[in-house]
This record gives C-alpha cells, sequence and structure tokens, in this order.
C-alpha cells in the first residue's frame, strides 16, 4: 500500500489519480497530517505540503526524492494545481523511469484543454507547445489533441451554444447486464412490467423539458442507456411520436437512437424507429470474438451482431455507429485486429474505440479475485493499429475522452466518415452546451457562460423511485432551468 499524506484539504483528488496512473494495481491510502498520525508500517509514503510552495517528499523504502515549486499567494487555483502537478509527475517518472502518454493530465477532457487554447487566440503550434511544457503530453497525444480539437471546432461551428439545447433521454433496461457495466442499467426481465409506468414518468418529464424550452433552439436528441431497443415496437413508438408530438425533431442537426446490444435489435423495432426522423442509431459489438462475449456476459453472439447491422441497413439506416472495447479480460492483440477486421467487412459509418475502464460499480471489479489471472491488455500498439484500421474504412479521429481507471491509462476515441460524426457525443464532452435529461439517472447539464461554470440536475437511478418522484425530478429540473434562464 501506498501512503500520501496532504496538510491541506486542495488538489487531493488531482494527486491520488496521478499517482494512480503510475501504479494502478496498487492500493492507495490518503491521510490528512493535521487531523491523523500517518501509519509508522507504510513502506512508500508520498508527502504534500502548501505553504508559500508546494513541497512534495517520496519515501520510497529506504529512499526518497523530493521536489518543489514556489508560487505566489495570490496566484490563481489553476496555477497552483498545475504546479503541484508538475512536481509529482517530474518525481514520479523519476522514481519509475516511466512517462505517461497524457502527460500529468488526469481529467477526462483532454481536448477542451486543447481547444480552450486555440479559443483563446493561440495558434496550433503555441498550443501544442503549452500542453507539454505544462502538462508533459507526449508529441503523438498533443497533436491527436490539437487535431480533434479542430475538427469538432468545425463540427459544431453552426450550433448556437446560448440559445440553443440538447435532449437526452435515457432508457435504463438491458436484456443482460455485462460485467464491465458502471451505468446503473436494470436487467430487461427484472423490470418488464414496469416499462410501461417508466414511460409514463418518462414522457411526463419530456411534457415538462418541452414547454420550459419551447422558446430555444433544439440542436441534438441523442436516446440512450441502457439499450432503447430493449423497448418492444409498439413502446418505441410511443416514445418516439410522443417525442414528435413535443419537440421540433425535424430542425435538429442530429438525432441519435442507440440501439447497442445486437440481442435487443429486431426488423419490427428498426421499422419502428424508421417512421421517425432518427438519423444514426448505434450497433455495438464491444468485441467480435465469441469467447469474450461469453465471459463478459453479453448473451448474444457475434452473429447476432452480423445480423442486427444487416437489418438496419435492410431497414435504410446511412449512419450506423459501431462501439468496440479494447483491454477486455483475456484479449490480445490478434483478438482486437480480428475484431477490427470483423468491422471493417461490416462498413459502419462510425467508430468508437473505448479503452476498458472499470469504475467502481462494475462487477468485474466487484469479482476482481476471478478475473487475477487474466490479463487485461491495452497499449499504444493495440490503439495505433485500431487508428490504421479507422482511415482504411475512411474514418478519421472526431472526438476523444478519457475515464478514470482506464486500461493502459489512454483514451477513449470516436472515429467517423465524412459527415458521419456525432454532434451530440462532442457536445457532451466539451461542455460548450446545455443537455436537458430525462429518465432514470439522466444528469441534466446546464452550461453558463460558455463552459466557465456548469451545474446539474440529476434524477435518481433507480427506477422505481424514478417513477414514483417523477415530480420530485421535474421539480429538480424547474430549478435549474430557471436558474440557467434567468
Ligand atoms: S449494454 Fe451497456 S448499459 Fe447495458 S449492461 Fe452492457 S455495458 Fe451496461
Amino acid at each position: 500500500m501506498i501512503g500520501i499524506s496532504f496538510n491541506q484539504k486542495e488538489f487531493e483528488y488531482d494527486a491520488y489519480t496521478l499517482l494512480k496512473a503510475f501504479f494502478p494495481k496498487e492500493e492507495i491510502q490518503m491521510f490528512y497530517v493535521q487531523e491523523e498520525e500517518v501509519p509508522t508500517d507504510l513502506n512508500h509514503l508520498v508527502s504534500i505540503t502548501y505553504g508559500t510552495q508546494v513541497y512534495i517528499r517520496i519515501q520510497w523504502e529506504e529512499s526518497f526524492l523530493e521536489g518543489w515549486e514556489a508560487y505566489e499567494e495570490t496566484e490563481n487555483r489553476k496555477i497552483r494545481k498545475n504546479k503541484l502537478k508538475q512536481v509529482l509527475y517530474k518525481l514520479l517518472s523519476q522514481l519509475t523511469g516511466q512517462t505517461l502518454p497524457w502527460g500529468n493530465l488526469t481529467g477526462i477532457r483532454p481536448t477542451k484543454i486543447a481547444m480552450g487554447l486555440i479559443e483563446s487566440g493561440m495558434s496550433n503550434a503555441q498550443a501544442a507547445d503549452y500542453m507539454r511544457k505544462t502538462y508533459f503530453t507526449s508529441n503523438e497525444k498533443t497533436a491527436l489533441a490539437i487535431t480533434i480539437a479542430n475538427r469538432e471546432r468545425e463540427l459544431l461551428k453552426d450550433i448556437d451554444y446560448e440559445k440553443g439545447y440538447s435532449l437526452y433521454v435515457g432508457i435504463p433496461f438491458c436484456p443482460s447486464i455485462c460485467l464491465y457495466c458502471s451505468f446503473s442499467s436494470s436487467p430487461l426481465q427484472r423490470w418488464k412490467d414496469q416499462v410501461d409506468a417508466y414511460l409514463d414518468a418518462l414522457l411526463k418529464e419530456l411534457d415538462f423539458i418541452a414547454e420550459a424550452m419551447k422558446d430555444r433552439v433544439l440542436d441534438t436528441i441523442y436516446i440512450g442507456g441502457g439499450t432503447p431497443t430493449t423497448l418492444e415496437p409498439e413502446q418505441l413508438e410511443r416514445l418516439l411520436g410522443h417525442i414528435s408530438m413535443k419537440f421540433p425533431v425535424h430542425q435538429v442537426k442530429e438525432y441519435t437512437v442507440e440501439a447497442g446490444r445486437p440481442d435487443s435489435i429486431t426488423r419490427e423495432k428498426l421499422q419502428a424507429i424508421r417512421k421517425f426522423p432518427v438519423t444514426r442509431i448505434s450497433v455495438n459489438p464491444q468485441t467480435m470474438n465469441q469467447a469474450t462475449l461469453e465471459l463478459i456476459g453479453r448473451k448474444h453472439t457475434v452473429e447476432d451482431t452480423r445480423h442486427a447491422f444487416a437489418l438496419a441497413r435492410e431497414c435504410g439506416f446511412d449512419n450506423i455507429n459501431m462501439d468496440i472495447i479494447v483491454g477486455l479480460p483475456g484479449e490480445k492483440k490478434e483478438d482486437v485486429q480480428h475484431t477490427l477486421e470483423e468491422i471493417k467487412k461490416l462498413d459502419p459509418d462510425s467508430l468508437t474505440v473505448h479503452s476498458l475502464a472499470v469504475k467502481r460499480a462494475a462487477r468485474l471489479r466487484m469479482f476482481q479475485e476471478q478475473y487475477e489471472e487474466m490479463e487485461f491488455i491495452n497499449n499504444q500498439e493495440i490503439m495505433d493499429m485500431a487508428i490504421k484500421y479507422a482511415y482504411q474504412c475512411q474514418m478519421g479521429p472526431y472526438y476523444l475522452y478519457r475515464q478514470k481507471n482506464m486500461c493502459g491509462n489512454l483514451e477513449n476515441i470516436g472515429y467517423a466518415k465524412v459527415d458521419k460524426a456525432g454532434i451530440y457525443n462532442i457536445l457532451i464532452m466539451e461542455e460548450k452546451q446545455s443537455i436537458l435529461a430525462a429518465g432514470a439517472d439522466a444528469s441534466t447539464k446546464f452550461v453558463f457562460q460558455n463552459g466557465e461554470r456548469i451545474e446539474r440536475a440529476e434524477n435518481v437511478k433507480d427506477v422505481a423511485n424514478y417513477i414514483s418522484r417523477i415530480d420530485e425530478m421535474i421539480e429538480r429540473k424547474r430549478v435549474g432551468i430557471d436558474t440557467w434562464l434567468k
């Protein structure tokens, strides 16, 4: 176990996350020296002291390293945080002999930083230089962040951040729960009898949003989850029909329904979706290796994926995304290559390559002893291979984000063919526009002053609670909207 001590409560999370990035398998315990005794039996201790400078001392068994950086008391929080992370990163690099691809960046939105620098008036070269010197990002990741930030700027150029908004609608049911799932998704079988009651509550919340936002411009709609195609065809028609009645669906720039799990997709459901102006769907294989699908509890076959994709094309969908995950248990580079080869044959319009991130809630973590023998491999070589395949499929990278506990400490990248990028994906990552979200576990995000300040209105996670407390969810939203539009 590694101990990490602080003399005050500031930037603990940043320091912890950076330490974890260097030592992903180690347990790390945090202490505040003024409140508790630091245990004497720790072999490794990182002590962080703030005063007129940040001073860090790393005691690693018998040896120790130290570093510091002075700062003025008047310096702002961001500068102080950057200095702390710079000192810590240099010491950890020295200790381990390692550098990290994203340097000392621990947040989930590196492209937002690149975008902010470019929008502040820096040239691409200046922004790249700033990122390398401030965050120690590698040349490759810096170039990737700058490239994607420029692509995003181009894709968002017609979005009205001030007057516009996007709509998210959550369907929190799945055919079975994947082993790595960290969403609060519920197995459909258990909730089958409640789905109509869930839709009643959801439509009530949508009615409120439609009325409250009637003077605003709706830019994108995203129906996600969970798996929206766990709904029966008539339930899908009820939901999409209601949205069509209440929102200006023909004016939106993008309308996505995440079909997601291939085992939930049928011709009837796809035909039901086609009755509405949906522009984009997702059919998500995650892997095209049957043994892995069984291991991760997806309960569908590779053939189901091929079949669902072919059905979607037959039904006329011309913008189909596929999601895959790299770093799944037991998968080596050859397995990922096989998945990419199979995807290439299907020829989707966009592809999102995720690095496995095991968050706290995932069963994979709860049963980690069971998977101890299993390797979780992801590295730059595999990510480079994915980029190569994406280019072969005429796709370029257009959005990027990171998550906590990512396998290989890398990133998730969305690739798309020309004109097939998912605008909603960029909006949610760059936090430029307010997103009104309906459904259990949906989180509405109000964006103030072009992203300077973000406030959220959260719905409860549990389906039964959501149904019984729908008026309270609407009230939370009403308060948020009133503050936002004031
Ligand atoms: S399909 Fe997605 S939301 Fe559903 S259980 Fe699997 S990972 Fe979770």
